[in-house]
């Protein structure tokens, strides 16, 4: 049984689906009890992606594959903030339209998603494509009494009148007050907490009509406010995990950040509107890619943009050195850590490369090392332990330990390597980091017989025979290291 922690109640619990989908077919559970909705926040499209929210967003992308891989139904669905105080604040420096600046970083979002092997997620939504679900959205919280309005300014979620608020965070309603975004901010307050869920447009900024929902352009330096303006931050979701997910959904993931006050008051707001609790079953939040224990962020410039790093990097580098770490913990950025994963990846395609080697087998019938069925099955307790993957890729090395063991015995057959290469093609679909984006390398047949007569003779010691084979395979463009697990053959300068 796969367990998931909560934020919510700060617990590990078992996962369980709260819809029906169709039996499926082949490994796994027949259970019909597999459909999984679920929503995470997207980026506030104003700039390039950093390798924070890659962090994120791998972690996610590798969790909803791993799901998948287990026979879960999973529709997940990703906001795209494409508008807010940032955007509308970094058009006005480069004199560009809001629109037309978050369109183009929305498109750069989509391409680093793309080079980093991102293809779980089901829907992507923008929140100006849903106006007017957020105002309907605004005109039940109004109608319920939950939201009031400040002449001249705009609509507001009045905290004190939802009970839970602070469940999520576990901040009592004065430790509640402390954080308010710009947008939240407003003198006319009934509580200090209080959220904006509409905010009348100021000139020079964008505006919707609050009753047809229709795009007004950009408020006149003459403006006169109106009812005429933008949503809040947190009822974009809301408003879009309603029309995607129902009004109530299976799991909501974000950054740690995200826990207050966003998804706090997105579960005020959902849960006021619907009468329903709980708004979401399981909460999770994936821990910051920090550099020197700070967060990587826009605003404290110590970012590297996805973008610049893959100048010098793979992406399935980076999605290593993302899933090593535990989705929850911080991961602390460092060239040297980098270095780490590197060599750790060099063993890993050194293993893969030896499984490939027709000529590394044993003569005689062998079957597969015990230690490979229990390696196997503690992999996937690893990961059923709320995705527990640095432990499972610490499985993952003993096991080519082991497997390396046996081939420089020679106790490995053909049909052992083929056991071991389909249990790692498996584990790679969500990984993302064994077979995928690595560059095939495809060791001709007459290398590797080469490599293997040079391996005769250096056991007959017969060096001088051995360097001319080596020489040989040289002039081929190729190298062979003699490692203390066997002869390894790469591409020269490759990897
Ligand atoms: P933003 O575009 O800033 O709204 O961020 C999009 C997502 O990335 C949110 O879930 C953020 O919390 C997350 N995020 C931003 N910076 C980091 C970081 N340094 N580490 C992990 N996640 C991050």
């Amino acid at each position: 049984m796969i367990q998931l922690y909560n934020t919510l109640s700060r617990k590990k619990e078992d996962l369980k689906s709260s819809g029906k989908a169709p039996l499926q077919e082949g490994r796994g559970s027949r259970e019909q009890d597999k459909k999984l909705k679920l929503f995470v926040c997207g980026p506030t499209v104003y700039d390039f992606s950093h390798i924070g929210h890659a962090r994120t967003y791998v972690a996610f992308d590798m969790i909803v594959k791993y799901l998948r891989d287990a026979r879960f139904d999973v529709l997940y669905v990703q906001n795209i903030t494409d508008l807010d105080d940032k955007i509308i604040q970094r058009a006005k420096e480069q004199n560009e339209d809001p629109k037309e600046l978050a369109q183009r970083f929305e498109k750069e979002y989509m391409a680093d998603m793309e080079a980093l092997g991102i293809s779980s997620v089901s829907e992507y939504a923008r929140a100006t494509d849903h106006i007017s679900e957020i105002i309907s959205q605004v005109e039940r919280l109004l109608e319920k009494g939950y939201a009031y309005e400040i002449p001249n300014d705009g609509v507001y979620f009045d905290i004190s009148k939802f009970k839970d608020y602070g469940k999520l965070s576990h901040r009592t309603l004065e430790q509640a007050q402390d954080a308010v975004s710009r947008i939240d901010e407003s003198v006319g307050k009934r509580n200090k907490g209080d959220f904006a869920l509409w905010k009348f447009s100021e000139p020079g900024e964008p505006m919707w009509d609050f009753k047809t929902g229709k795009y007004l352009g950009m408020a006149a330096p003459a403006y006169v406010k109106t009812s005429a303006g933008r949503p809040g931050w947190h009822i974009e979701d809301t408003a879009i995990t309603e029309k995607y997910l129902g009004e109530q959904y299976d799991i909501h993931g974000g950054a740690q950040d995200l826990i207050f006050p966003h998804h706090e008051a997105e579960i005020t707001q959902m849960e006021s509107i619907s009468g329903k609790s709980p708004l979401v079953n399981y909460w999770m939040h994936t821990g910051f890619l920090t550099v020197q224990g700070e967060k990587m962020s826009k605003s404290l410039g110590n970012f590297i943009t996805i973008r610049d790093f893959l100048k010098n990097n793979s992406p399935r580098l980076l999605r290593f050195f993302i899933l090593k770490t535990h989705y929850r913990s911080p991961i602390d950025y460092s060239d040297s850590v980098l270095q780490q994963s590197k060599n750790e990846l060099e063993r890993i395609d050194e293993f893969v490369d030896r499984l490939r080697n027709k000529y590394e087998v044993s003569s005689i019938k062998y079957q597969a090392s015990p230690e490979f069925k229990r390696l196997k099955a503690s992999f996937e307790k690893a990961m059923e332990d709320d995705v527990n993957t640095p432990l499972a890729i610490s499985i993952l090395f003993e096991l080519i330990r082991n497997g390396n063991d046996l081939i420089d015995k020679g106790e490995m057959t053909n049909a052992d390597k083929k056991a071991m290469l389909e249990f790692l093609k498996r584990i790679d679909v969500f990984f993302g980091f064994i077979f995928w984006g690595r560059e095939k390398v495809d060791i001709p047949e007459e290398k590797q017989k080469l490599v293997q007569e040079r391996e005769k003779y250096r056991e007959q010691k017969n060096w001088a025979k051995a360097d001319e084979l080596r020489k040989q395979i040289e002039d081929r463009g190729w190298v062979v290291d003699d490692t203390g697990s066997g002869p390894i053959i790469k591409r020269r300068g490759g990897k």
